[in-house]
């Protein structure tokens, strides 16, 4: 279902709690959400209302879902300026060209780990989305 994208920043800054299996129908909602936005590359639970470790990302437009994800180690940082659905201005922020990301993956209602390498776009956007989770707005 299509949800309505938050803009409370005192919501926004609480970190997420754990997701659990229960969640997918969060991460369906994120999905659907994401894909009603005219310029969307990635979308944090709680920027829907939920305070759950859930992100979306648009991977090359192959839409990925990524439970309690974390990244486990960045290399190459450089300054990046980024736009928010939930902010009105842009920010100023450091991002790594290079992560190793650990992260859950729901298979037959079971959280499974998992981790991947992503680096340059697909990178910065995820580091984004993660530190929604955290409560950090860039
Ligand atoms: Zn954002």
């Amino acid at each position: 279902m299509i949800k309505e994208i938050i803009k409370d920043e005192e919501f926004l800054k609480q970190p997420a709690e754990p997701a659990t299996p229960e969640d997918a129908e969060v991460a369906q909602d994120l999905l659907d959400t994401m894909a009603a936005q005219e310029s969307c590359a990635c979308l944090a639970a709680n920027q829907i209302g939920v305070n759950k470790a859930i992100i979306v990302y648009d991977d090359n437009e192959t839409p990925r879902v990524m439970y309690n994800p974390r990244i486990k180690s960045a290399m190459r940082p450089y300054k990046a300026t980024e736009t928010c659905l939930s902010l009105d201005k842009d920010s100023e922020v450091t991002r790594f060209f290079d992560v190793k990301v650990i992260y859950e993956e729901l298979v037959d209602g079971n959280l499974l780990q998992r981790e991947v390498r992503l680096r340059d776009w697909e990178a910065q956007i995820v580091q984004h989305a993660i530190d929604h989770c955290k409560g950090r707005l860039v």
